[in-house]
């Protein structure tokens, strides 16, 4: 039958998921000391970090907490709708985290059932996360970390991280025959439009297009950086797109669940004529960074992405918005229509 931990790893497994290694909470204390170096180096992200404080600290949250286990969930095996390609973050396209029609999504819940009925204290928080889930999965030994921040398997960077804090002393280590960053490769720093991501390892949030185009964008009409969006309207993945460790590894070769009939509705157009309704209903649910208030968000985003992706067929639609009930979807179509000089 095996021990404690191993029963677990079983049955994660058995469920589909790739890796699923289990540390001491006591390795999530460095992580706080590098969460600290991090906004240290770049005090501009201090705002960003202290939100991000609880992952940081996670025995203050669950003081019953011992150990955590944290698994690995491949996406790269799913087909990205030509359409949303570069576009919407392939991340965000395939949030199993919230979705109830996944597999994935169910195989989280069918997980936690069985921790609990072997008699753990577990606790979960699929959106947000309840650790520093990269660092936790480093040092669980599922994969590395490269110099673009981001977690890599054998799977590339196309993975999901999920984790539960619980109220046993377990550990068991994962393996992985991932090799590090060539030595000389910068290619993750130089293709990073906004340069958000200034030094190996090392990126600054407030800068990043994923935070400005999701929950971080406030302002974009008076944002300089957005000229450097390119075809990015929610998220942005160009330092894992142009990894030389990511080639390859997206095999695209299965539907993910309802993407398909919603795909023709996220076009730039659709998107800058979408009703109210729609967007709760649909849109948001999937996509949570933004919430259900925020579709003159989504307006904005596009509107960028037409100035910095102009052509004559997006003329009208800028115009039109320009009287946009939303200020902010107006002051953005109306400060492109001087600088392309539309009318
Ligand atoms: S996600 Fe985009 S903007 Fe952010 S660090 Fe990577 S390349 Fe730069
Ligand atoms: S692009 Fe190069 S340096 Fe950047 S993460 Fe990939 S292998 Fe490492």
């Amino acid at each position: 039958m095996g021990t404690i931990e191993q029963m677990i790893q079983k049955k994660a497994y058995e469920l589909g998921y790739e890796k699923c290694g289990i540390i001491p909470i006591n390795l999530m204390d460095e992580y706080a000391e590098k969460f600290n170096e991090r906004i240290e180096k770049i005090p501009k992200s201090k705002m960003f970090y202290q939100s991000q404080q609880r992952l940081a600290n996670p025995k203050q949250i669950y003081p019953w907490a011992k150990s955590v286990v944290v698994l690995t969930v491949p996406y790269g095996k799913y087909k990205v709708p030509e359409i949303l390609n570069g576009r919407i973050a392939k991340a965000y396209l395939f949030d199993t985290r919230v979705d109830e029609n996944t597999k994935e999504y169910q195989n989280n819940r069918v997980l936690e059932k069985y921790m609990q009925e072997l008699g753990l204290r577990v606790e979960t928080n699929q959106k947000f996360g309840v650790v520093g889930m990269r660092w936790a999965a480093l040092q669980s030994g599922a994969g590395i970390i490269r110099r673009n921040n981001f977690l890599y398997t054998e799977s590339g960077s196309w993975v999901h991280l999920e984790a539960w804090v619980t109220d046993r002393e377990m550990e068991l280590k994962e393996t992985n025959n991932v090799v590090p960053c060539p030595k000389s490769c910068n290619r993750c720093r130089e293709s990073c439009p906004t340069k958000s991501l200034c030094a190996p390892y090392t990126m600054s949030p407030t800068e990043c297009i994923s935070f400005l185009t999701t929950f971080g964008g406030r302002d974009l009409p008076k944002e300089p950086l957005s000229k450097t969006f390119g075809n990015c309207i929610y998220g942005c993945e160009i330092c894992q797109d142009v990894c030389p460790m990511n080639k390859g590894k997206w095999k695209g070769e299965e539907e993910f669940p309802g993407l398909s009939e919603l795909s023709s509705s996220l076009t730039p157009e659709n998107i800058l004529n979408m009703e109210e309704d729609f967007y709760r209903d649909n849109v948001q649910p999937k996509f949570f960074y933004l919430s259900a208030e925020d579709l003159w968000k989504w307006k904005v985003n596009v509107l960028c992405y037409m100035r910095n992706n102009y052509k004559e067929s997006y003329k009208t639609l800028i115009i039109n918005a320009c009287n946009n009930e939303n200020d902010k979807v107006s002051e953005m179509a109306c400060s492109i229509c001087k600088e392309l000089c539309l009318q």
